[in-house]
């Protein structure tokens, strides 16, 4: 890593001061499972590591009716053991199961896994059909951006080098009847998605579909919600053929936005299967 002064402060206001006057060379570090990787491969060296492992205020998770709230700093072994996050939004759990190995998810963080804007990042879609919020901190005060607008593009951090994530604001899953997280990888442990999807939805007792969120990662340069496909299954009691219909319109419209290349022959049946084998507990007919 070169010669970058390591930082480590006590507090998210001495870390505001440091990025104040330093932001630009500077990199936050936080389980550093990507940012090691990155400052190995990458000629650039920043001048400080900010650790902001320990900063109190990027820590913990809490519910109130209409919000659920996950510090940046909350591990995806935090994640796994919440009973918090069983209930009030599971498909975020169930992604953090099939994250990495243990040794990742201990030290692992929701906050780094959506700043370093990898299109495979796994806790980006649950983030999504949550609508979730990210609070930003600098010393110029706090702002809330949709997690979606965290990246520009595959890699490309959207967020000035003076803020920090400090949180992530949800709504909580209510009444919700069903919720899933899957991923297809190259390996079946420690594998980086190819295609991961998270969903959730609410089906009445005659069957009808009266909420759905779908969202997609690792396919488009930014993990994203196709609302067309969550539209055509809204309002309606799924069947298999409706159910392939709408996995259908995903890979049509997911190919509409990258374009055709030599993946997607497989990429296209694969995002179709993927969805039809997640939502095949929704048919009822
Ligand atoms: C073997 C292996 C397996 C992996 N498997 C998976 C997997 O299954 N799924 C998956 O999604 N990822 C996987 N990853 C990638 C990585 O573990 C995750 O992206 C992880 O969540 C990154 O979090 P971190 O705390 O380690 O971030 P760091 O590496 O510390 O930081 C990542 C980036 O985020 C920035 N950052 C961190 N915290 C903040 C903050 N609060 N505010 C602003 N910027 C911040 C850093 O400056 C850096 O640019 C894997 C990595 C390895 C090495």
């Amino acid at each position: 890593m070169g010669h970058a002064q390591y930082i480590r402060p006590e507090n998210l206001g001495e870390a505001l001061d440091h990025l104040h006057r330093n932001g630009p060379r500077t990199k936050i570090l936080a389980g550093g499972t990507d940012l090691v990787i990155d400052l190995r491969s990458s000629p650039a060296r920043p001048d400080f590591i900010l650790d902001a492992s320990r900063l109190p205020e990027l820590k913990g998770i809490a519910v109130t009716p209409d919000e659920l709230s996950i510090g940046a700093g909350v591990t995806l072994a935090e994640i796994e053991s919440s009973d918090v996050l069983q209930r009030y939004a599971p498909a975020l759990r169930r992604c953090s199961r099939t994250f990495a190995s243990r040794q990742i998810r201990n030290v692992a963080t929701i906050g780094g896994n959506v700043a370093h804007c990898s299109p495979c990042g796994d806790t980006v879609p649950p983030l999504v059909i949550h609508e979730a919020r990210a609070v930003l901190a600098s010393k110029a005060g706090r702002r809330e951006v949709s997690v979606e607008d965290i990246a520009s593009g595959p890699y490309a951090c959207a967020l000035p080098s003076d803020e920090i994530i400090v949180r992530f604001i949800l709504r909580p899953a209510s009444d919700i009847t069903f919720a899933d997280f899957q991923k297809i990888g190259r390996r079946r442990a420690l594998a980086i998605a190819r295609i991961n999807a998270a969903a959730m939805a609410r089906q009445e007792p005659d069957g009808k579909i009266s909420f759905l969120r779908f969202a997609l990662g690792s396919c488009t340069p930014t993990p994203q919600r196709l609302p067309e496909v969550e539209n055509h299954l809204i309002g309606r009691q799924p069947s298999p053929k409706i159910i392939w219909e709408a996995g259908s319109l995903l890979a049509e419209r997911t190919i509409a936005i990258t374009g055709r290349r030599p993946s997607t022959v497989y990429k296209e049946a694969a995002i179709q299967g993927l969805f039809v084998r997640m939502l095949a507990p929704l048919v009822t007919t």
